[in-house]
């Protein structure tokens, strides 16, 4: 099978792209670097089952021509992480929104099955903290940044789902809840990748807020399995699901222990929200995924565990110092 990966430079579309060739397929990555790493795919250059094309997924020419030839197409270029979110809310509303309308129009032209990722962000600031799909959506308002993200993350979803309706385009959605993992960086916000850089360096481990809001990290492996048996299977057409991992920790746990994992000196700073972000910055407190509804259509369980997930994110850091 010829497959399609927006955004497949990126962390997760990097791995995802590892694992269809593994599976045989034909990979296709088109990444305009904005985020994503050449140095995270340049493994996967010698193969001749792979071919990665530099540019940007609004240049119809080329994004045309790539759906055109392949069977899948597995949307995740997006702008992401909610620092470069609240620095850049244009870059993060055009690029979500354009992005992913040229991808639906054009692989509905050629009828073709895509996969569009969202996030749980669009739960937004509801007073749930266990997300199921079929939940409100609660946004806060434009003016403060954050939002921008879950807001252009809607639209996409609603775009997918009625393009289904309307034109019977084969689509899924997903909604990713905090995947985490090697290639992960923290520039752009990721609280893992910060954290265990932070460490291995004796630097403060800058935790934002009162650190009692907690998490739920899913491994990039869990995740990309799921993505794949997802597209792979036919009664998933037209539906949202949640992907992550339904256990709970606290930032402030996840601090100390990766502070014992790395064997750190680093000290734990508490760094207000305003002083992190902006003025005004909204957290949610808690966000755990509700996973029945994969479970039930896939049997997706997640396998892997916060010890084991940030045992193989620390030594990644130890091996490839230059990306911190
Ligand atoms: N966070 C933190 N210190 C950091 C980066 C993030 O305490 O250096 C917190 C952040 O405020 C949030 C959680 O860690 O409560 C997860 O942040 P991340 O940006 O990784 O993901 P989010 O769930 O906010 O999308």
């Amino acid at each position: 099978m010829k497959v399609l990966i927006t955004g497949g430079a990126g962390f997760i579309g990097s791995h995802l792209a590892e694992k269809l060739l593994e599976n045989g397929n034909e990979v296709f990555v088109l990444d305009d670097l904005s985020t994503g790493t050449i140095h995270n795919i340049e493994h996967l250059e010698a193969n001749p089952h792979f071919h990665c094309i530099i540019d940007n997924i609004k240049h119809e020419e080329v994004t045309e021509e790539l759906i055109k030839e392949c069977d899948q197409i597995y949307h995740l270029a997006a702008a992401v992480g909610v620092k470069l979110i609240v620095q850049q809310p244009t870059r993060t509303i055009e690029t979500n929104i354009s992005g992913t309308e040229v991808i639906l129009r054009l692989a509905s032209r050629y009828r073709k099955k895509v996969l569009v990722t969202s996030t749980s962000e669009v739960y937004g600031k509801s007073d749930k903290s266990v997300f199921s799909e079929d939940d409100d959506l609660v946004i806060g308002p434009p003016k403060k940044h954050r939002w921008a993200y879950a807001a252009s993350k809607a639209v996409d979803e609603f775009l997918a789902i009625a393009y289904w309706h309307e034109k019977r385009l084969p689509v899924v959605i997903v909604r990713l809840f905090n995947t985490v993992g090697p290639r992960q960086r923290g520039q752009y916000g990721m609280v893992i990748p910060r954290f265990i850089s932070q460490a291995l360096d004796n630097l403060p481990i800058t935790v934002y807020g009162s650190g009692n809001q907690t998490r739920c990290f899913l491994y990039v492996k869990d995740c990309v399995e799921a993505l794949i048996n997802l597209m792979n299977s036919t009664e998933t057409v037209g539906e949202v699901f949640n992907i992550g991992n339904p256990r709970e920790i606290s930032i402030n746990d996840l601090a100390q222990l990766i502070k014992e994992m790395t064997g750190s000196s680093s000290e734990i700073q508490h760094i207000p929200y305003e002083k992190a972000y902006d003025k005004g910055f909204e957290d949610m407190q808690r966000r755990v995924p509700n996973i029945d509804k994969i479970h039930r259509y896939i049997g997706f369980t997640p396998k892997v565990d916060l010890p084991e997930i940030l045992d193989n994110v620390i030594d990644y850091f130890r091996n490839n110092n230059k990306f911190k």
